[in-house]
């Protein structure tokens, strides 16, 4: 990994049609982004990887698909009306605006230059609308700030409507927005973006254990003591921190472990994560135990995924406000009872789409960048080139190829410029392989592949293209 800034990454991502400034035709828009189609295509490769790994490989999560705008009295039970409130606050220094919690007013300082915040009141960080055209008949309602409370609130018809049992999950990945006093870093802090969430609902009285193995994976672990006694995170297998009672239920190491494999399984680079407690007065009073798992973006350690315990705080919310039962009945003992959120890993896509591309930005010993992306998320799989544009029997084969792969995945023609330029071309935006037809070619029927990370190449059969290739991004 390169060690570049946040800005240099922006540049980077616009530059080669990752992402755009929203509206930047009118000068831009604070907090709002436009995914060009390189950008489009990585984005919805994380979101498949997510959905394949948390929904299809397992047996205990279904997914949903929740409206942006709902009914207004779902923000009111959830108490994101009454309590998702933030300071506006400005620094007496540099002026620097930012929110903290209410609490942290006094506590806290500017994190640019130290300095004293100045409280400029509080806000309500949801965007509000109206429904209906006509003004007086209009209801105000919200668009959402988190997809968390869809589940909840749709939590019985999925029980109703499905054979899941306790313990399961559900899942979803939508658009979340925020009026973020202050948008910055990038892509890190927007106002609207996406998340990828689950609700992981248990039997309150099998909260001690874990049906399942817990992934042994080693990563810096950063407990609320160590914060408190100033001490550095310690590199610790997940299983011992249990062990030890750094963290304190089996289901949360079991959670950390599994997102934190999904990471690892995408080529992410764990020695940039480590996962944080909550420290007593930061996480929510019916939780047992909270840990962030954090990501070394270029301005810091920085909450990455939020995996809370929200005890059943929603669903008793959302039972009184609509009075409406939503217990479920213990098969065994007949007795009802209100599910409990053990975990909720909540991931932030933007994040995600940072820390695969900051893992994934390098350069060569010519100074090229060479963006070292899994096949699996890179936006074009392969590319193909004829060796001379005009021979025409290259340019035939080379086309057939591409047409005949296009079938499947994204992969790209490319005929303009040297073949070195080419390669360096697509080593830039991620393309993992790149196919080219030469003389060769023409007598025995083979192309080459060559590797974006290791420059080596290798000769297959075109009969073979298709099978070989789906091997490689797999
Ligand atoms: P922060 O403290 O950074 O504002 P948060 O604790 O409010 O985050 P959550 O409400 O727990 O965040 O949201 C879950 C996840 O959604 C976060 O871990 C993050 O990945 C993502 N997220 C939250 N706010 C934003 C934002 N403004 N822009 C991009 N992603 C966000």
């Amino acid at each position: 990994m390169e060690n570049i800034s946040i800005d240099e990454m922006s540049m980077f991502c616009k530059r080669k049609g990752f992402v755009f400034p929203s509206g930047e035709l009118y000068g831009g828009l604070a907090g709002f982004w436009d995914f060009g189609p390189l950008g489009v295509e990585l984005k919805k490769n994380i979101k498949d990887s997510w959905w394949k790994y948390h929904v299809y490989q397992r047996e205990d999560i279904v997914g949903i698909d929740g409206s942006i705008i709902t009914h207004p009295k779902v923000w009111k039970a959830s108490g994101h009306v009454d309590s998702f409130v933030d300071l506006a606050v400005v620094c007496k220094k540099c002026k620097n605006k930012s929110k903290v919690d209410k609490h942290e007013l006094e506590i806290t300082s500017c994190e640019k230059c130290g300095g004293e915040w100045e409280s400029k009141g509080e806000f309500n960080p949801m965007f509000t609308t109206q429904i209906g055209p006509i003004k007086e008949d209009s209801v105000q309602a919200f668009l959402r700030p988190e997809t968390a409370q869809l589940i909840f609130s749709n939590f019985k018809q999925i029980t109703d409507t499905t054979r899941v049992k306790l313990p399961f999950g559900i899942a979803q990945i939508g658009k979340s927005f925020r009026n973020e006093i202050s948008p910055r870093n990038f892509l890190f802090r927007c106002r609207e973006f996406e998340q990828m969430e689950i609700e992981y609902f248990i039997n309150p009285s099998k909260k001690e254990t874990c049906p399942y193995e817990i992934p042994d994976l080693e990563i810096a672990i950063y407990s609320s003591e160590m914060q408190e006694k100033k001490e550095e995170a310690k590199i610790m297998k997940i299983s011992k921190a249990l062990k030890e009672k750094i963290i304190l239920l089996p289901w949360h190491a079991y959670w950390l472990a599994i997102e934190l494999q999904w990471f690892k399984s995408l080529g992410a680079n764990m020695n940039n994560f480590r996962i944080r407690q909550h420290l007593k007065d930061e996480k929510s009073h019916y939780a047992t135990d909270t840990w962030d798992i954090e990501y070394k973006f270029p301005f810091g350690f920085r909450e990455l995924q939020g995996i809370a315990d929200r005890g059943n705080y929603d669903l008793t919310q959302h039972q009184k406000v609509s009075n409406k039962n939503l217990e479920l009945k213990d098969e065994e003992t007949g007795e009802k009872f209100l599910p409990m959120v053990i975990s909720e890993p909540s991931l932030g896509l933007e994040r995600a789409f940072l820390v695969f591309l900051f893992d994934a930005y390098s350069k060569n010993q010519k100074n090229e960048i060479i963006l070292k992306l899994n096949p699996q998320l890179s936006p074009i799989k392969f590319a193909i080139f004829p060796l001379i544009k005009k021979d025409e029997e290259q340019t035939k084969i080379a086309r057939k190829i591409y047409l005949k792969l296009k079938e499947n995945m994204n992969v790209s023609y490319d005929d303009s410029g040297s073949v070195g330029r080419r390669y360096a071309r697509n080593d830039e935006i991620g393309t993992p392989y790149c196919i080219t037809i030469d003389e060769e070619s023409k007598k025995n029927n083979t192309v080459t592949i060559r590797d974006r990370n290791t420059t080596e190449q290798i000769r297959v059969s075109i009969e073979d293209i298709e099978e070989v290739s789906r091997k490689l991004i797999s």
